[in-house]
């Protein structure tokens, strides 16, 4: 039996290749190969794709999330401290901590693994300045409740769409929820480039100008520098172009990847949780069950020849670089680290591969 594997990022690539290369070629024959015709496009398509009124081109999803950090900050000194979740990969933390902000943890709902909105109230205090809510896993977590406790305090919202990308809400997609969103085009994420690439959307106008001021040495015009707090950032032309092929297919392959973990939960044992991603509002970035020992789940499937991972191992709170004393306590995040496990999920996995996995899930 053949290893599935969890993520191949390679089938993709071979699975269009003479496209890819039909691209690069367009892009090479054009001349353009920062900031021209394909990323002006892309940035269009990205932005009616989203129903927001700007989206701009960074080069990572890291990267987005600083500088719209950045962005949203109004250079008030008594307010500078971002709130975000501990079980996300610890990117936010990152990204603010880059920008010289401090970062305070809220814990997550033990249903959903997101922000929860009932543990944000006591964290908010006059520090905070913006809050940022990660669609985990592809989940669209619930903004408006955020969003009803922040707008009060003044404090601005983000969203982290990363893994989200094409998840559609009642109220319109992940990333034309909040304030400002950021993306990732990271190779396995649900839309992923050639290399690195991210975004970064806002219906904002004022936003939308200063995050296109702080990608680009905060210039007003070239060589004319205005804005402070500014960096280089930019998504290349070959990077556009293959997103702009792509993102028309995000919604079919969302599709199959939610198709992919519901056989995951007919197959599993009842001693195995899947989290639910049965809906649009779902990426299925990622196939995450629950279980009581995680560990002697992943030594069973990889018995089976079943690739896993843990999304996340450490807690930002207590990842040694991030540590503060005293040490935050999280208890659902805490809880969760243990039980979590995902599961092999991306658009090319064959239909016999997921029998394969299903069978090694029905049998623990
Ligand atoms: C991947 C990811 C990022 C970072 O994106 P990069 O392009 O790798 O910098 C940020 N947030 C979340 C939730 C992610 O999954």
């Amino acid at each position: 039996m053949a290893t599935v594997p969890l993520n191949a990022p390679g089938q993709a690539l071979s699975a269009q290749r003479a496209e890819l290369l039909a691209i690069t070629a367009r892009v090479i024959d054009s001349g353009w190969l920062i900031h021209g015709p394909e990323h002006r496009a892309f940035e269009s398509e990205l932005a009616t794709f989203l129903g927001t009124t700007f989206a701009l081109g960074v080069a990572s999803g890291t990267d987005a999330l600083e500088i719209a950090l950045r962005a949203v900050h109004d250079d008030d000194d008594r307010r500078r401290t971002v709130i975000t979740v501990a079980n996300a990969g610890g990117y936010t933390s990152t990204a603010a901590r880059a920008a010289g902000f401090e970062v305070a943890y809220c814990d997550v709902d033990p249903a959903s693994h997101c922000l929860n909105p009932a543990a944000l109230e006591s964290v908010l205090d006059d520090s905070v300045f913006a809050v940022v809510v990660t669609h985990l896993y592809g989940r669209a977590a619930d903004v408006g409740a955020v969003r009803a406790l922040c707008e009060p305090r003044g404090i601005k919202v983000i969203e982290d769409c990363a893994q989200s990308i094409g998840a559609r809400t009642q109220q319109g997609r992940a990333g034309s929820l909040g304030d400002i969103a950021t993306f990732s085009f990271y190779p396995t994420k649900n839309l992923g480039a050639l290399g690195d690439g991210g975004a970064i959307a806002t219906s904002d106008s004022a936003l939308g100008e200063r995050v296109g001021l702080l990608r680009q040495y905060g210039w007003s015009s070239k060589y004319r520098i205005t804005t402070q707090g500014a960096r280089n950032s930019r998504l290349d032309e070959v990077q556009a172009a293959v997103l702009r092929f792509r993102l028309p297919l995000v919604d079919d392959w969302n599709e199959r990847r939610r198709w992919i973990i519901r056989q995951y939960a007919d197959a599993a044992s009842d001693r195995i949780h899947v989290l639910e991603a049965g809906g649009p509002w779902h990426s299925a970035h990622l196939a995450v069950v629950e279980t009581s020992d995680a560990a002697e789940l992943a030594r069973h499937l990889e018995r089976r020849d079943v690739q896993t991972a843990v999304h996340y191992p450490i807690p930002d709170h207590l990842q040694r670089a991030f540590a503060t004393t005293p040490p935050a306590r999280l208890p659902v995040t805490e809880n969760l680290v243990g039980r979590i496990l995902s599961l092999p999920c991306f658009p090319e996995l064959e239909d016999a591969e997921v029998g394969q996995v299903c069978a090694a899930l029905a049998s623990y």
